[in-house]
């Protein structure tokens, strides 16, 4: 089997670089190691910025999302008792961000891309990665019972963080960061109204809480949690509970209950993987860096990757610069730096640290130093809509 640019995994990255790709004739393959129905079934994110919304679009897949999705033009910070806005449209130049479920993009490139009849391979197992250092790579792949070989001319690792293709880099060759915080976050999905018509971020003496949404009848609420808590033991009544005491009162009383149609622990990290090109082999997405959830940055960090990836690939078979793609570690990197601060930064203003009495006031200080300070709230727009994407040329 061949193809001009072998992807490794099915996820957001993938599926959208597959078909930005095919719109401009180029031929791929997408290799993915579960089926098709458990890519849908995970429950990720769900805040996406501007630069993503317009990849979706570019990429003929945002029909449902321009339907369906909502435009937010501001976010709420809840601290000390009371709830400051910040009004990211009028702060960032008229930016907004999209509400619109990580899994719902997952299910409209996949409807895209079978359209076009691209061929994804599902169940692929013992996926392994073969001379991407030369100009014939190789990728070898199990699929019922069966070794096969895929040849082409790049591999686009987009298998997230525990894929295979970060993995097959040497070791000396690649050089990682890493920061994992001390605490995760437990989650609920429910068929209830949101709280608010916008996302509120809660800093509270009893720990960090999110009220975010997926659509009109679909809530995804989030507490800060200790890393060894038991799913078990957290009904849906006591979740309830405990996510009301860390709202203000008036938020709190106008909470929306329903049983949980899902409920996970996530644990926080940060992580970098310097560079992200390894010869003809590229990493993107998640299989080269991880962003704690805090700042909604995770899938946004991906799409910008697809975006300079897409780009460097499209000049190189079209206009013969294949100069681009040497670049791509230090277009994305700087790029994924500053929102790996945005989401630190995030987390610790946020989140209850296991700090002394100093560092709590401190915290205190900084949210109403950045929600009062109109060069504050600024800052925190300019971030959360995405910074923007650097021009691949
Ligand atoms: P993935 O979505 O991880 O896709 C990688 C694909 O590769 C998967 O389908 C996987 O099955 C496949 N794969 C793996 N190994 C192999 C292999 N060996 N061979 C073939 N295929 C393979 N971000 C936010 O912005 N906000 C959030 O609220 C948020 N919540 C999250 C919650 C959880 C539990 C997790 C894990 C992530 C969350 N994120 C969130 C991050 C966001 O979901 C990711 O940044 C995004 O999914 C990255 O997309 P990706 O395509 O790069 O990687």
């Amino acid at each position: 089997m061949k193809t001009q640019v072998a992807i490794i995994g099915s996820g957001p990255s993938g599926l959208l670089l597959g078909q930005l790709l095919h719109l401009q004739g180029i031929d791929t393959v997408i290799l993915e190691a579960k089926s098709q129905a458990y890519v849908l079934s995970r429950i990720r994110a769900g805040v996406l910025e501007q630069g993503f919304v317009d990849l979706l679009r570019e990429a003929k897949a945002s029909e449902r999302m321009d339907a369906e999705g909502h435009v937010h033009d501001g976010v709420e910070f809840s601290f000390g008792g009371r709830t400051e806005r910040i009004d990211l449209k009028g702060l960032s130049g008229g930016k907004t961000v999209m509400v619109y479920g990580q899994t719902e993009v997952t299910r409209d490139l996949m409807a895209a891309r079978a359209k076009t009849g691209a061929t994804s391979i599902y169940e692929a197992t013992d996926v392994q990665l073969h001379d991407f250092y030369s100009d014939k790579p190789r990728v070898t792949f199990v699929k019922d019972g069966k070794t096969q070989q895929l040849e082409c001319d790049y591999i686009a690792g987009c298998d997230g963080f525990h894929g295979v293709s970060r993995k097959s880099v040497p070791k000396d060759a690649i050089k990682t960061f890493e920061r994992v915080y001390p605490f995760g976050w437990l989650g609920v999905l429910s068929e209830t109204p949101p709280v608010s018509d916008e996302l509120i971020y809660a800093n509270h003496e009893r720990g960090f809480a999110l009220c975010s949404q997926r659509s009109a009848n679909l809530s995804r609420y989030y507490i800060q949690c200790p890393l060894d808590t038991n799913l078990d033991e957290w009904t849906d009544e006591r979740f309830w509970e405990e996510l009301k005491a860390r709202l203000p009162a008036e938020t709190a009383a106008a909470l929306v209950t329903g049983p949980s149609i899902e409920k996970s622990i996530a644990p926080l990290r940060s992580f970098v993987a310097e560079p992200m090109k390894f010869g003809n082999l590229f990493l993107v997405g998640d299989a080269a860096h991880i962003v704690p959830p805090t700042g909604a940055k995770g899938l946004n960090l991906a799409s910008s990757d697809v975006y300079t990836l897409y780009h460097a690939l499209r000049k190189t078979y079209q206009e013969g610069r294949a100069d681009l793609l040497e670049k791509y570690s230090e277009i994305c990197l700087r790029r994924i730096w500053k929102a790996e601060r945005f989401s630190w930064w995030m987390t610790s203003l946020l989140h209850r640290f296991d700090g002394d009495e100093f560092s709590q006031r401190m915290q205190q200080a900084e949210l109403e130093y950045y929600t009062q300070s109109e060069a504050g709230r600024r800052t925190i727009a300019e971030n959360y809509v995405g910074l923007p994407y650097e021009a691949v040329e």
